[in-house]
């Protein structure tokens, strides 16, 4: 590296190590930041040398990220950005951190993934799903796609693997290239991972006309673009690749979305050369990720911790608790996007006949939604209080973002 990449590599590793001692998050941020400051290239600098794989999406990147990390391990040491600070400063940091590694796995937040694939110039990037998400400052949906297909025409070698389930990710990920500039489609490897949101992909970002569906299959009403083969999909409790064969996957993550995030994996991995059969055991290693997923046994109850930001990942927090007295924790702060009105957007009907408690900054807007959805509920004002209210066994608990973080620091920062 120049010197003062090197400086400035230092210097980040430095201020996030000050940060962390003094009490003050993990420091990637602040590191990143500083080390930016001194060097504007130094990401790309720090990347220079590394195979990298980019993951991004509205959802399921932290997840999906982690057990790609575990998948790509099979072959050497892996840089990665573990405390989900996907931006630049975060992806910095996590490589100045790392030292030299030969790989590198980075969730990107879907707003800067060009940003990141001109400075990173990754091998592989994955692209998960797109839905709506923080009303008050995230872009449209097909803004966001817009975004990544033009990403993705100046970056023609980079290998793309994809949901072949979302309409949107599908577009995105197939530019048509230019023949006249020499610019070639990109390399797509298509998997499924089953989608159980449409309400942000019902009209084609193509032509304007409606997407009609048909079990796992959709396709425009107006023009070609439809669900492409996938290569790789989840079968029963494990998945298939695409000579064929099948792959059993022992998770201890829940839900059918974490083995869809396990296919992922393994397709990623794939592209590093990485066989299936030798990295599938690693993905059964990962536990929870920063709470995610977590257990904690309390008083006689079982409380197991699902994130959930926006509707399509509600949906999926549904599925993914048992059928058991579930507690609802809802903010609003900076983090989570300021606009509730998504609630409406929830169906909450899979509630019904479960123990139902809320509580949050924003429990009241809550209320108002379970009310108008016909879901009785209780409203507690504390977590302590939502524990004594229902009886021993497994309490589910989902929340937004720092309702989570919240939750967890009550469980003592639970991992
Ligand atoms: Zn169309």
């Amino acid at each position: 590296m120049p010197l003062r990449a090197k400086v400035a590599s230092s210097v980040s590793r430095t201020a996030a190590a000050l940060s962390r001692a003094a009490g003050r998050g993990d420091g990637s941020v602040i590191g990143g930041w500083i080390g930016l400051k001194i060097d504007p290239d130094l990401l790309a600098h720090l990347s220079a040398g590394r195979a990298i794989a980019l993951v991004s999406g509205t959802n399921g990147k932290t997840t999906t990220t982690r057990l790609t990390t575990a998948a790509v391990g099979v072959l050497g040491r892996v840089a990665t950005n573990s405390f989900g600070a996907n931006m630049p400063t975060g992806h910095t940091s996590a490589l100045a951190k790392a030292g030299s590694t030969p790989y590198a796995v980075l969730e990107v937040d879907e707003h800067y993934l060009a940003q990141v694939l001109e400075a990173t110039e990754p091998h592989v990037v994955a692209l998960l799903n797109l839905s709506r998400d923080q009303l008050d400052r995230a872009k449209e949906v097909a803004m966001m796609a817009q975004l990544w297909r033009a990403a993705l025409v100046n970056h023609p070698d980079v290998r793309v693997v994809a949901n072949a389930d979302d309409p949107m990710v599908v577009w995105a990920a197939t530019p048509p290239g230019d023949p006249a500039r020499g610019i070639r489609p990109p390399h797509v490897t298509w998997f499924s991972a089953g989608q159980r949101w449409h309400d942000d992909s019902w009209v084609c970002p193509e032509c304007g006309h409606t997407i009609a569906r048909n079990g796992d299959q959709w396709w425009c009403s107006g023009c070609p673009l439809r669900r492409p083969d996938p290569q790789w999909a989840v079968e029963d409790d494990g998945v298939l690749d695409p000579t064929g064969a099948w792959h059993k996957v022992v998770l201890q993550l829940p839900g059918k979305v974490n083995l869809g995030n396990a296919a992922t994996a393994l397709a990623v991995a794939a592209e590093f050369g990485v066989r299936p059969v030798d990295a599938v055991s690693r993905l059964g290693a990962v536990t929870s990720i920063a709470g995610r997923y977590a257990q904690v046994d309390r008083d006689g109850r079982n409380i197991r911790l699902l994130l959930a930001k926006n509707p399509a990942s509600w949906l999926e927090a549904f599925d993914m608790a048992d059928f058991a007295p579930t507690l609802l924790s809802i903010n609003a702060r900076d983090p989570d996007g300021l606009d509730t009105s998504w609630l409406f957007d929830v169906d909450f009907a899979p509630l019904r006949g479960r123990q139902v408690l809320i509580t949050g900054d924003r429990a009241y807007d809550l209320a108002v939604r379970l009310d108008v959805n016909g879901v009785p509920f209780q409203h507690v004002r504390t977590f302590g209080e939502a524990v004594r209210a229902v009886p021993p066994g497994r309490l589910e608990v989902i929340a937004n973002y720092t309702a989570f973080q919240d939750i967890r620091a009550e469980l003592d920062r639970v991992n």
